[in-house]
């Protein structure tokens, strides 16, 4: 069966997943077969080094048009592969999903449940979470963000457990950031957003992809994806230490003048200067930070660099010559598609169209 409209799709980043995959795809089938619905898988490897485009291209040929798999040029994050993925996704519902089993399957039909009340997006919430205390303390201070920007009270908005409706992800896909911060950007774009308690597991294999660095330019990508200006609050937050800078530096004139100490004076004053610099500082990097994204829109840079597409019935193959000093090397030659297209481009034309060599 080739599903031409599937009604749920379930869309997955894959990043060196190779130990989990399997179990993963024995787990979710039969979740997805219990819907009764048309469904389809839409795996995106995500540039991974270690087996798992073998694992995933194997599972697109036995899948009968069910299973696709985005082959990604190159690591591109997290949320830039899960975009690719909703670009990709025909479903009138699409679920996310991470693929390290920490987001049990058996929980889908659950938030499609949600769906069916007339819910638009239903959003995980690992109220029991298996994360280390680092990672819930990093979660705490950018949901806490998160909500004072976006003004929802969502309480998990990094929960990766989630169902949108087509006319959300429609419009998450008309976003051009370079990272959509999905969690963010579906609650903006919701009409009736619900949150649902969720199971949450330890990762089944691997690794965190999540490094220190990585991490915190995760939070720039989600400050990036709130709606509106952070500048707003950052200007008022300026503001209010401005003036309060200026009351302590009265008091603490005249604390130094009723105590005939100079050095006092001066040491509290240099305090409150060193303070205020490092705000500017802030506010210029916030600044710096949109100038750079709109710099790297302005000048058409890609978020994702699709490959190819495995797992499409019916459209002709050309098989790839592989590169020998690319360390994917040890991947098998792949009946691949032409790479034909290259999605993510933010005019969505097709001018960087170009034909591959030797196909
Ligand atoms: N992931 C990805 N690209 C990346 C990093 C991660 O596609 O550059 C995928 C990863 O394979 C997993 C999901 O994103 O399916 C979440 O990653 P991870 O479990 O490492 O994040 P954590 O649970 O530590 O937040
Ligand atoms: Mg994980």
């Amino acid at each position: 069966m080739t599903p031409s409209n599937p009604d749920l799709s379930v869309v997955i980043p894959v990043y060196n997943e190779q130990d989990n995959l399997a179990r993963l795809q024995a787990r979710l089938e039969p979740v997805l077969r219990g819907t009764g619905r048309i469904w389809e898988i839409v795996y995106v490897d995500d540039g991974s080094r270690d087996r798992s485009l073998e694992i995933l291209t194997e599972f697109a040929a036995r899948g009968a048009g069910q299973v696709r798999v985005i082959e990604l040029y190159r690591n591109a994050g997290q949320f830039a592969a899960l975009a690719a993925g909703l670009e990709q996704a025909r479903g009138g519902i699409v679920v996310t999903l991470d693929a390290d089993l920490q987001n049990p399957p058996e929980e889908i039909p659950r938030l499609l449940e949600a769906i069916a009340q007339g819910y638009d997006v239903v959003n995980g919430w690992r109220k029991d979470r298996h994360d280390t205390t680092f990672r819930r303390l990093v979660s705490r201070i950018a949901n806490g963000l998160a909500r004072a920007v976006t003004g929802l009270a969502i309480h998990d908005y990094g929960c990766m457990l989630r169902a949108c409706r087509r006319e959300v992800v429609d419009q998450i896909v008309a976003f051009r950031d370079h990272a959509p911060y999905l969690p963010v950007l579906a609650n903006t774009c919701a009409r009736r957003p619900i949150e649902l308690q969720v199971a949450h597991a330890g990762r089944h294999a691997g690794t965190s992809k999540y490094s220190l660095k990585k991490l915190i330019a995760l939070q720039f990508d989600m400050l990036a994806s709130l709606p509106g200006q952070p500048l707003r609050p950052i200007a008022l937050l300026g503001a209010g230490l401005g003036f309060a800078a200026c009351g302590a530096a009265v008091v603490l004139g005249l604390l130094a003048f009723l105590l005939e100490s100079g050095a006092v004076g001066a040491l509290a004053l240099s305090g409150v200067l060193f303070f205020l610099v490092g705000l500017l500082f802030l506010v210029v990097a916030v600044v710096a930070e949109y100038t750079g994204r709109t710099w790297d829109l302005a000048r058409h840079r890609p978020r994702a660099v699709v490959r190819t597409v495995h797992g499409v019935p019916g459209r002709p193959v050309a098989v790839r010559i592989e590169d020998e000093s690319d360390d994917r090397a040890a991947r098998p030659a792949v009946a691949a598609l032409p790479l034909e297209e290259v999605h993510g481009f933010h005019d969505g034309s097709d001018q960087t169209r170009r034909p591959v060599p030797g196909a």
